[in-house]
This record gives structure tokens, sequence and C-alpha cells, in this order.
């Protein structure tokens, strides 16, 4: 029954989370974080920018803002992005703009970035407002068959993929929720349920305070 007397609340606002998700390439975490951003509407792709080429498929400003080494430098130097790191011979960096104005929308931000960059922002004053998933593959030997299944490397570049993969893995312990993606729907309810329920920490909801105190009448 609805009680006319009682005003409406204001229902307090949020600020944006950072989830990032890192993986030793091969454990499905493009499809997985293709999925999550067609599914929720409340979270955006940090798009990188990086000097590695595009691959076939992959368009400018939407998987990643492909730059020059130049360019990457004078990003690093004009304190543009929010972390970077070289991977596979190759620069990699976030930039700063396009993730503050999001998260002070109350929009939530996902990052497809290694350990490194990780770390990095763990570092920072951002470190509060991130969530670090790590995907883990079932085992060694699916994700080699994964990089190979994708055949467009020669062997020696999977068995180079294949040893930094074991790198980052070393990683998991830097990271706050661990998954291990056997079963692609699984894993994506998982990351689901993992960004709703950060979402609804203390931390994140803002004017938390005031609504109680309406809530309780005491603000008069
Ligand atoms: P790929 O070249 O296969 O797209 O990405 C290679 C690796 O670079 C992946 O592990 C990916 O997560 C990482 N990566 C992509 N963008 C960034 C970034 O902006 N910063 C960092 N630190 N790593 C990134």
């Amino acid at each position: 029954m609805t009680d006319f007397a009682q005003p409406m609340l204001a229902a307090p606002s949020r600020r944006g989370l950072m989830f990032v998700m890192s993986s030793p390439s091969g454990a499905g975490k493009t499809t997985l974080s293709r999925r999550l951003l067609e599914e929720d509407g409340d979270i955006t792709l940090s798009v990188s920018a990086t000097t590695r080429p595009p691959r076939p498929g992959e368009t400018d400003g939407k998987d990643y803002y492909f730059v020059s080494a130049d360019r990457f430098q004078d990003m690093v130097k004009g304190r543009e992005l929010l972390e970077w790191a070289t991977v596979f011979g190759n620069r990699y960096g976030t930039p700063r703009a396009p993730v503050e104005s999001a998260l002070i929308m109350g929009r939530d931000v996902l990052f497809d970035i290694d350990w490194q960059g990780t770390q990095q922002l763990q570092q920072t004053d951002a470190a509060n407002d991130l969530v670090r998933i790590f995907i883990l593959p079932p085992d060694l030997d699916e994700l080699e068959r994964r990089l190979r299944a994708r055949a467009t490397d020669p062997a020696d570049v999977i068995d180079e993929r294949m040893a930094r993969a074991r790198d980052e893995i070393s990683h998991w312990g830097e990271y706050d929720y661990i998954l291990i993606n056997d079963d692609a729907e699984t894993c994506l309810a998982e990351l689901k349920a993992i960004l709703k329920a950060e979402r609804l920490r203390r931390k994140r909801q803002l004017g938390l305070a005031g609504f109680v105190r309406d809530m309780l009448g005491e603000g008069e």
C-alpha cells in the first residue's frame, strides 16, 4: 500500500567503479568483456591507446586508439595516461580524461589491461574505485589449445605467448576476485554478480548519510 503522507526520499547517487579484468591471452577475456558490455548498460569500455598495429577486424577508436610511438610518448609526457605498459614490445596505455569523467557521472568503466597496469592503478588515488578481477583458464593445455586454434601466429610466437601467460598468471595474488573460465556462461554470471555487489558497497553510495537522516526524520 502506498503511504501518501510519506514524502519521496531522493535515492542516493553512486560513484562509478573501475572494473579491471586481467588474464593471460587465450583465457576468454575478450569474449567475456564484450558480453558484459552488451548486457550491462551502466558500464563502458576504457579504450586504450597502443602502438601495435591493428589486427584484421579491429577499429580505431573502438578497440584501441592506434597511435605512433611518438604520439604515445607525447601522451606519457603530457600526463594524459592513467597507466601504461609495454607488452610484446608494444606500448599500451589508458587515456585519463574519459575515465575521470565517466566515474564522476556515476558510470562504471571496464579495463582490459595487464598486471602491470593494474599495479599502477593500485598505487594511485584510483585505488579506492578499483575492483580487480583475474580470469584463469581451466588449465595450461587448454590455454595452449586456444592459442593454437587462433592459428594466426607462427609457433615461436605461441611459445612466447605461453611464457607470457605463465608470467601473467603468477600475478593472480594481486587481484580481488579470481574466476576460472571453464564455462563462459557461468563466468559471465559470476562477473555480473561481482559487479552487482560492488555497486552496493557503502563507500560507492554517495549521499547515504543524508538519505538515512531524512528517513529517520532527523534532518529538521
Ligand atoms: P592485445 O595486443 O592482445 O590486444 O593485448 C595484449 C595485452 O595488453 C593484453 O593482456 C591486454 O590486457 C593488455 N593491454 C591492453 N590495453 C592495455 C592498457 O591500456 N594498459 C595495460 N597495462 N595493458 C593493456
